[in-house]
């Protein structure tokens, strides 16, 4: 096996084992690998690996791999810092947008999403350990915005992302994943049709995972560590 393909498998074995330590059932967190500044080739090898959802943060460099893999059947998640005049390309390429934090870029995503297309998956990021100069809105200004993205139109608003601080033990990490995932239930009651908690990474998936994560966006982990 390449190691790419062992990676995957040790990944997968860690989620399937984390699930089943905090009795969730099978197959109820999604492995989305994150793919950024990795070559194409590194992408079509994880594929064979059955990865079918890839999270990239450069818009550029994202674009030139969906060209180059548009063989294959990928639903393309944008994760990284998203400003208003780089909005056209994500809506017209991407299946899901995770980094939302701000009415002004759902408002565009919403205008430029290709009538062709199904809706636009996103959720809203929040800074949930309140850092200065962190993407995301804090945790009192995300039903807000849930609301109002949730009026626009071929966008399907799905939950919540975050990012927590650097350092953190393992303990720390599940509170504040903990936070998220009582944010997410409280919005459930106004948008019963939320569904995802995308977070954690390949340092912090386990705690992620006990705290009701969904999504777990891992690239270290799989891919090895970026320059
Ligand atoms: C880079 C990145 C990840 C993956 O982090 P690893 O530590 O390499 O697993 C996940 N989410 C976001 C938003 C990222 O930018």
């Amino acid at each position: 096996m390449t190691s790419i393909a062992e990676n995957i498998a040790l990944t997968l074995t860690r989620i399937r084992e984390a699930e089943a330590q905090s009795r969730r059932s099978p197959h109820s967190v999604k492995l989305l690998a994150v793919s950024k500044t990795r070559p194409a080739s590194e992408l079509r090898e994880a594929y064979a690996e059955g990865i079918r959802d890839f999270g990239e943060n450069y818009l550029q460099d994202a674009l030139a791999k969906i060209e180059l893999l548009a063989d294959l059947d990928i639903s393309w998640h944008f994760i990284g810092p998203l400003q208003s005049n780089k909005t056209r390309p994500v809506a017209e390429h991407f299946h899901w947008v995770h980094s939302v934090d701000r009415l002004k870029i759902a408002r565009r995503l919403s205008e430029q999403r290709p009538e062709s297309m199904p809706p636009l998956n996103l959720c809203v990021q929040v800074n949930i350990s309140e850092e200065l100069n962190k993407s995301g809105v804090l945790l009192d200004e995300a039903e807000e915005l849930v609301r109002e993205i949730g009026k626009l139109d071929n966008l399907r608003i799905r939950g919540l992302m975050a990012i927590p601080q650097a350092g953190l033990s393992e303990q720390q990490q599940r509170q504040t994943f903990g936070r998220l995932h009582n944010l997410l239930e409280h919005l459930k009651t106004v948008s019963p049709n939320l569904d995802t908690l995308s977070m954690g990474m390949s340092q912090d998936m386990n705690a992620a995972v006990a705290e009701g994560a969904t999504i777990v966006r891992i690239g270290t982990a799989i891919f090895g560590a970026r320059n």
